[in-house]
């Protein structure tokens, strides 16, 4: 490989890059610039530590520059930021803390510097009291504001996955918490209809969500702060975390004119290699290939930077690594539950024009005899003709994390929901059902691309001609007292059979039960009797959650 190996960013991407090189290489000299004064340190884990659920701070950082040396042999320079490359010389400039220039000369270089916090332009956003969240600076930063300030009030800009979990953690210190978000849902990723179960659950902890709430300014008067929404509401905020979004940090990139695209991404092989031959880049600074659509994309997130830097190291000791791209699959603690997706999400689905159908499912964690199983509901995306799988969105408690990454292998493999029903997952009542929720979400696809089943959705409610259809619900006559979808006759899903001559047969059966299992049962039986039935995906649960 190159002798002298340089590499821009000590974190995810550029760790990685720094430790796999001086596995493939004794020989090689590899320097890691840092900007900062940590390397290798638990980006994913901040928030945890302002919330006190992570209580030593030395938890935090993986490595010192002190122990990365003694174990890989990398000359880390902390406090050293690269300011400038000439691809020409092969040099970077570096500038130290104190203000003082030198230059080093590399045969290949590596760049990670990552992505930064967007900051949004109104008045106020630098005051004291408005804190970002990318580094361990920042969260010390924020810690030491909680512990001396003491802010019983705080407003978080962007309910994203940093925000949410940003939202948590200063509730969990006693502070009165609002989020605001310019979107109708939050966790841009999911879809809608799966953020709805979100939006109740982060409310019923107490945290003030207010969605379509964009950002206008942030006013001190007296001394405290207010947040000014563009709707002209005014929340009190003694601390404003900001965490609307990160942009690729690439201003030594783009001063060194390799390749960019429109939005500050560095463009790169699959091999991670940039426009020139000499520099590899990775991570959040890097456009990716999204793996579900095959477009240029950008997806910040740990996995693939860990990825690429391995790839990139792979590739400059000539073993030949492909990244393959970004598939987007993610996961959050909101409080108690869990959110997981992966793949595509419908709306991705129709602006790429695919002809996908969704169904939603709603499954035990685990047998719903064995004690404490709990409840997930399941978004799954799949193409109509060939039922390849395309993504999926899970929200719950328990085991959340696993189907979602059985779904995230499905997709990887381009397996379709045949494949899917037939894999043979580990079962045993603590832990699963024999019909896992995986497995059961294939089967209601099944049913649905050869037929077997006609499914409706949520958002096809509000259309029905209550003349022209019949509204079913097939729950038992205390469930529907309690509540009900508008226009509906109750037939509980036992009695169908005895009593389907109450039921109009010209006309279409709109079915629905609690979540769209006793609905596809009595679909099934009406069906054999010569109606048309038609059952409500996610059933009632789903529609009451979202309307
Ligand atoms: P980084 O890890 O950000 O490292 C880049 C480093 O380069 C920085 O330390 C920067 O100081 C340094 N640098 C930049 N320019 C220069 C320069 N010119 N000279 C020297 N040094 C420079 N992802 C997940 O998948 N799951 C999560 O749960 C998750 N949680 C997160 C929580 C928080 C609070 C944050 C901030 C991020 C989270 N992420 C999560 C995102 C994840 O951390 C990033 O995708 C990942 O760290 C990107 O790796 P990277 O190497 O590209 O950049």
């Amino acid at each position: 490989m190159s002798n002298k190996v340089l590499i821009v960013g000590g974190v995810a991407g550029g760790a990685t890059a720094a430790a796999r090189l001086r596995r493939l290489d004794e020989s090689a000299t590899i320097i890691m610039f840092e900007k900062g004064d940590y390397i290798s340190y638990a980006n994913c884990g901040l928030p945890y530590y302002i919330g006190d659920t992570i209580t030593d701070k030395e938890k935090l950082t993986l490595q010192t520059p002190k122990s990365f040396h003694q174990r890989f042999n990398v000359d880390v320079r902390v406090s050293n930021e690269v300011i400038s490359i000439d691809r020409q010389a092969k040099t970077v400039t570096v500038q130290t803390s104190t203000g003082s220039d030198y230059v080093e000369t590399y045969d290949a270089l590596i760049l990670s510097p990552g992505a930064e916090p967007f900051v949004p332009r109104v008045d106020g956003s630098q005051n004291e009291n408005v804190f970002i969240l990318r580094n361990i600076p920042d969260t010390y930063k924020i810690k030491d504001f909680c512990n001396q300030k003491k802010p019983a009030t705080a407003v978080v800009v962007g309910a994203g996955y940093i925000g949410i979990e940003m939202a948590e953690n200063l509730h969990a210190l006693g502070i009165e918490v609002t989020i605001v978000e310019m979107a109708d849902h939050a966790i841009g990723p999911l879809d809608y209809d799966m953020a709805c179960e979100i939006h109740g659950h982060i409310r019923s902890k107490g945290v003030n969500l207010l969605l379509n709430s964009a950002l206008s300014g942030i006013k001190n008067t007296n001394g405290s702060t207010v947040i000014e929404l563009s709707n002209g509401s005014k929340i009190p905020a003694d601390i404003v975390i900001m965490s609307i979004g990160v942009r690729p940090e690439t201003s030594l990139a783009k001063k060194a004119e390799l390749s960019m695209n429109s939005r500050g991404s560095i463009i790169v092989n699959e091999n991670m290699l940039t426009s020139d031959p000499n520099i590899y880049a990775v991570g959040d600074a890097v456009e990716v290939i999204d793996f579900n659509t095959g477009k240029p994309a950008f997806i910040p997130l740990a996995g693939p930077a860990n990825k690429q830097g391995r790839i990139a190291a792979d590739n400059l000791c000539g073993v030949k690594s492909r990244y393959t791209g970004t598939q987007g699959s993610a996961i959050l603690k909101c409080f108690d539950m869990t959110v997981a997706l992966t793949g595509m999400n419908e709306r991705q689905a129709i602006s790429e024009g695919i002809n996908y159908e969704k169904s939603f499912t709603f499954s035990s964690s685990h047998a719903s005899y064995y004690p404490g199983s709990t409840f997930m509901s399941i978004k799954f995306i799949f193409e109509k003709i060939s039922g390849k799988v395309l993504g999926a969105q899970i929200t719950g408690y328990d085991g959340v994390d696993k189907r979602c990454d059985v779904i995230a292998t499905a997709i990887r493999a381009g397996m379709t929901v045949d494949e899917l029903a037939d894999l043979e997952l580990c079962y045993a009542p603590p832990f699963s059902s024999a019909k896992d929720p995986v497995n059961m979400a294939a089967y209601v696809a099944q049913n649905l691309i050869n037929g077997n089943s006609k499914i409706f959705h949520w958002h096809d409610v509000t259309d029905l001609d209550l003349g022209k259809v019949t509204l079913l619900d097939t729950r038992t006559a205390g469930e529907f007292d309690n509540g009900t979808i508008p226009g509906s006759i109750n037939i509980p899903v036992d009695e169908i059979r005895a009593r389907a001559n109450e039921i109009d047969k010209s006309k279409p059966v709109y079915a629905f039960c609690g979540i769209g299992l006793r609905g596809y049962v009595a679909c099934r039986v009406l069906t054999q009797m010569g109606f048309e039935a038609i059952n409500l995906s996610g059933g009632y649960r789903l529609w009451k959650t979202i309307i």
